[in-house]
């Protein structure tokens, strides 16, 4: 997890890979399948419903590539969203491993988003949406962070530097572990 342009796609393929998993990516799976009022939704940098996106998220999730571990990036993303998370993973009888949590000041997200705008050209990267979507995270996502905190699953990682620096930074984060509490 993070704020938007914080790094999570980019960090989240390099996990993936390394691990042999897939790299399961909310944004990315609207981003395919969305259309009509989703769409417009996304665009004007607001939450999809919760029900929605954890459909599509168990879909993808219940797919066989993801039997053996996935790293998920944008998911959950309110605190509804982790509690079925939970529900999800613990009827499998899975669990987390990590939460991590790439950190990086205001003004390099806004750049990064920015500059991401013009290869990209998501339509959620302009001045507006990149606004609002942070604000969306500091309200609505950033209370998974004490949350996960509590559970000793969160890995926090300087997002600052260029993508190998922080890839470095996470690995490390991952390796030296820390001890799991059950859900809560
Ligand atoms: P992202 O690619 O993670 O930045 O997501 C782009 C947009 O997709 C977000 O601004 C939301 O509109 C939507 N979205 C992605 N993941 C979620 C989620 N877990 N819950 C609700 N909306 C989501």
């Amino acid at each position: 997890m993070g704020p938007p342009g914080s790094g999570k796609g980019t960090q989240g393929v390099l996990v993936a890979q390394a691990q042999a998993v897939p790299h399961i990516s909310s944004g990315a799976v609207l981003r395919a399948g969305a259309s009509g009022e989703v769409l417009a939704q996304m665009a004007a940098g607001e939450l999809i419903g919760d029900d929605l996106i954890a459909g599509l998220m168990w879909t993808r999730l219940r797919d066989a590539d993801a039997a053996r571990g996935f790293v998920l990036d944008g998911f959950p993303r309110d605190v509804e969203q982790a509690g079925a998370l939970d529900a999800f993973l613990q009827e499998r009888g899975e669990g987390l491993d990590a939460v991590v949590l790439l950190e990086a000041p205001r003004d390099d997200l806004l750049a990064r988003m920015l500059a991401r705008a013009e290869v990209e050209q998501r339509p959620d990267d302009n001045p507006t949406t990149i606004a609002r979507r942070l604000d969306v995270y500091e309200s609505e996502t950033e209370p998974l962070v004490a949350l996960y905190d509590r559970r000793g699953l969160l890995r926090r990682v300087d997002g600052a530097g260029d993508p190998a620096q922080i890839a470095a930074r996470l690995d490390a984060a991952l390796r030296s572990g820390g001890q799991a509490a059950a859900p809560r």
